[in-house]
């Protein structure tokens, strides 16, 4: 049993905690409540406070209990508790620096790339991540139901062959229960030209209880289904996420990882490493590491993407292809995600150095 749980939550039993309706039920949505169940004085309360009431706070009890230190400097405790960065008045970046809000043919689908669409199916997570391009959506969910907002979309795809992939995505999809998802990605599945569903979630890695043999039941019977996931930091991995990615992959699911580089949380090499070997230990491929949008609220955990080719190469160099992520920068519209690791300075260097073996290719 979890230390951190057992003096947490003094009266949840191990049944309860396993429980994923329990955890979700459990969040931790106020200051009040955060401070109770801490009961640390460390705390900025105030700044905390200032920034809810523009970013909402939702933490689950699991990836509460994560957290090591309730400072700053810890990396899970950064990137679930409010701070007063989030709302500094010299922020003055984009509210939705993708702008996928002007690429939404139906309400909260987002079609950007002619073969692939996006349904976000919900605006609501497990746990609020601060640095999350969608914060924008916390504070105004859109309290349409899932089958009302469904219908627009499927109406949509059914009338572009061109889309092959549908992403499903929120929020996170994973909120809904096992019933709610068959219906979705069994309407998906009846639309002839959509080929492959893509599942995006957080759950393995702040709410892994959400991964049930039922849950992967009917997952395998829409495949081929793809799991994307976001670990950022090698204390996420715990034997309870390690067994929620373990029995996707045994339902014939693969799970791959989209991190996010972010200030004083995984931008060392040192750590990134770490995280790297740590996900190829539980088979989870490191697809993408994304530089971080800037969105409005975020500014505080962006790094120069200088500093983050620096890092990938170093990373490069001690680490097996299979760990490395490409490392890239979204941007707005089809131009999508642009390789940020292919040309930097010591790759060109590099290169340089085996030019007489280039020459006698050609
Ligand atoms: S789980 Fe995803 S959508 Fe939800 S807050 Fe985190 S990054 Fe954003």
């Amino acid at each position: 049993m979890n230390k951190t749980f057992t003096s947490l939550f003094k009266n949840a039993s191990i049944k309860d905690w396993q429980d994923w309706r329990w955890q979700f039920k459990n969040r931790v949505t106020g200051l009040e409540s955060l401070v109770k169940l801490v009961g640390k004085t460390c705390l900025d309360k105030a700044g905390i406070s200032a920034a809810a009431a523009v970013y909402p706070l939702a933490i689950n009890p699991y990836y509460l209990s994560l957290i090591e230190s309730y400072h700053e400097s810890d990396p899970v405790f950064a990137q679930c508790v409010p701070s007063l960065r989030e709302i500094s008045s010299s922020d003055s970046m984009p509210e939705d620096p993708l702008q996928e809000d002007s690429h939404m043919p139906v309400p909260k689908l987002i079609h950007r790339y002619p073969d692939r669409c996006l349904a976000m199916v919900t605006e609501t997570c497990a746990t609020y991540c601060r640095h999350c391009n969608r914060k924008r959506f916390w504070s105004r969910p859109n309290h349409v139901s899932l089958k009302a907002r469904l219908q627009k979309m499927m109406v949509y795809i059914t009338a572009n062959p061109q889309i092959r992939e549908v992403i499903i995505s929120g929020g996170d999809p994973l909120i809904f229960d096992d019933n709610a998802l068959e219906k979705l990605l069994s309407s998906l599945k009846l639309i002839p030209h959509v080929e492959i569903l893509r599942i995006g979630s957080r759950a393995p890695v702040v709410m892994p209880m959400r991964i049930t043999k039922d849950l992967c039941k009917v997952l395998k019977r829409y495949r081929p289904v793809w799991f994307n996931t976001q670990f950022n930091h090698p204390a996420e991995i715990t034997k309870e996420s390690a067994r929620a990615c373990n029995m996707l992959q045994e339902a014939g699911i693969p799970v791959s990882n989209q991190s996010v580089l972010l200030k004083g949380i995984n931008d060392s090499s040192d750590i990134m490493k770490d995280l790297l070997n740590d996900l190829q230990k539980i088979s989870v491929r490191p697809y993408y590491l994304f530089h971080c949008d800037p969105a409005r609220g975020c500014a505080h955990f962006r790094t120069s993407p200088k500093a983050g080719v620096v890092m990938m190469e170093t990373i490069r160099q001690q680490c097996s292809g299979l760990c490395l992520p490409q490392y890239v920068l979204d941007v707005p519209g089809s131009a999508g995600k642009i390789p940020l690791n292919v040309m930097s300075k010591a790759i060109k260097t590099d290169l340089k150095k085996h030019q007489h073996f280039f020459d006698k290719l050609q």
